[in-house]
């Protein structure tokens, strides 16, 4: 079994991002910058955050944090995504989930300026990520197609089988699988709480990407001998043991799986930094879409 290394693929990755932030400079042109929005003071919100805007700094890109108070009105924070819409410092932005109870997410998603959606929760993105169009793909499935890409992991004609449906992970992550493309070209069934006997399903698959929150759901019985998988899932364990009171698990029982796969990625360092990374290189993208 082989890791799938997320970790030392996205320092790579931030190198390149880092070489092309400086090559921009020394031609006197604008620095990616990135601003992200975060609502309230929720533990793992606020972590995702400072990981962004830290690696944002770690390569040259500006970063923008904009700290909102989670009483803050629907009204006042639209008001702040518009300001950020028309502001030509700002290449793109995020707005951190989930939002307080009051705010409705859905409206959030649809306010953000198409050009500037670096996250690629906005219809249009998704509808061109759809039709094979240049546009913003959201960032843990982007993450994925690229690690598949840099292993050279073959994808076409393989079955792969995506555990979740969330707008974010597991829906995109089908529609890129099956598109005509490499990474893709492959047949996919996408799995969910409904599927019914899923170990049979599984059990057929080349390539599993889990994308569920539920610690160390898939086992090693349940796949066959020299599948890949990509294990998005990342969910805190009480464990006194540590010093901060649990461990980060994924949906693979890693134990059990890593004797059968041919690639797995680790939780931590596997899906996780390639996440970071895309939402980096999506940036990079917007300045240049929105600075010709
Ligand atoms: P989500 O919104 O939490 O939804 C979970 C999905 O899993 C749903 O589609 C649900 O089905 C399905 N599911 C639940 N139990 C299942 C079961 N027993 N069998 C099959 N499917 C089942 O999904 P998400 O936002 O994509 O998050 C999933 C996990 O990934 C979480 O642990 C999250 O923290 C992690 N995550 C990690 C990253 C990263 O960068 N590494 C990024 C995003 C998310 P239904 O639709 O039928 O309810």
């Amino acid at each position: 079994m082989q890791l799938l290394d997320g970790k030392e693929t996205s320092k790579s990755i931030r190198q390149e991002l880092a070489e092309a932030v400086e090559k921009r400079k020394e031609n006197g042109q604008k620095t990616p910058h990135l601003a992200a929005v975060l609502v309230g003071n929720d533990g793992g919100s606020l972590t995702y955050v400072g990981a962004k805007v830290k690696a944002c700094k770690e390569i040259g890109f500006e970063s923008t944090l904009i700290h909102l108070e989670d009483t803050i009105s629907e009204e006042a924070l639209l008001a702040k995504m518009d300001e950020l819409n028309n502001d030509d410092e700002i290449d793109g932005f995020i707005v951190q989930l989930p939002l307080p109870k009051h705010i409705a997410e859905k409206k959030i998603t649809l306010a953000i300026d198409p050009k500037k959606d670096v996250d690629g929760f906005h219809p249009t993105n998704l509808g061109n990520m759809l039709l094979n169009l240049p546009g913003f793909l959201p960032a843990t499935p982007a993450g994925m197609m690229e690690l598949l890409k840099r292993y050279n992991i073959k994808t076409e004609g393989k079955h792969c089988v995506v555990i979740g449906r969330s707008h974010i992970v597991g829906s995109p992550m089908s529609i890129l699988m099956a598109r005509n493309a490499n990474p893709g070209n492959a047949t996919v069934t996408l799995t969910h709480s409904k599927t019914q006997n899923l170990k049979e399903i599984t059990l057929q698959a080349d390539i599993i990407i889990t994308a569920i929150g539920k610690p160390e759901f898939l086992t090693g019985d349940m796949i066959k001998i020299g599948a890949v998988l990509l294990d998005v899932g990342i969910t805190r364990v009480p464990d006194n043991s540590k010093k901060r009171g649990y461990h980060l698990s994924g949906d693979v029982d890693f134990e059990s799986v890593s004797k059968k796969a041919s690639y797995l990625t680790p939780v931590p360092g596997g899906v996780g930094p390639m996440t970071i990374v895309s939402l980096l290189m999506n940036t990079l993208h917007a300045m240049n879409l929105n600075h010709k």
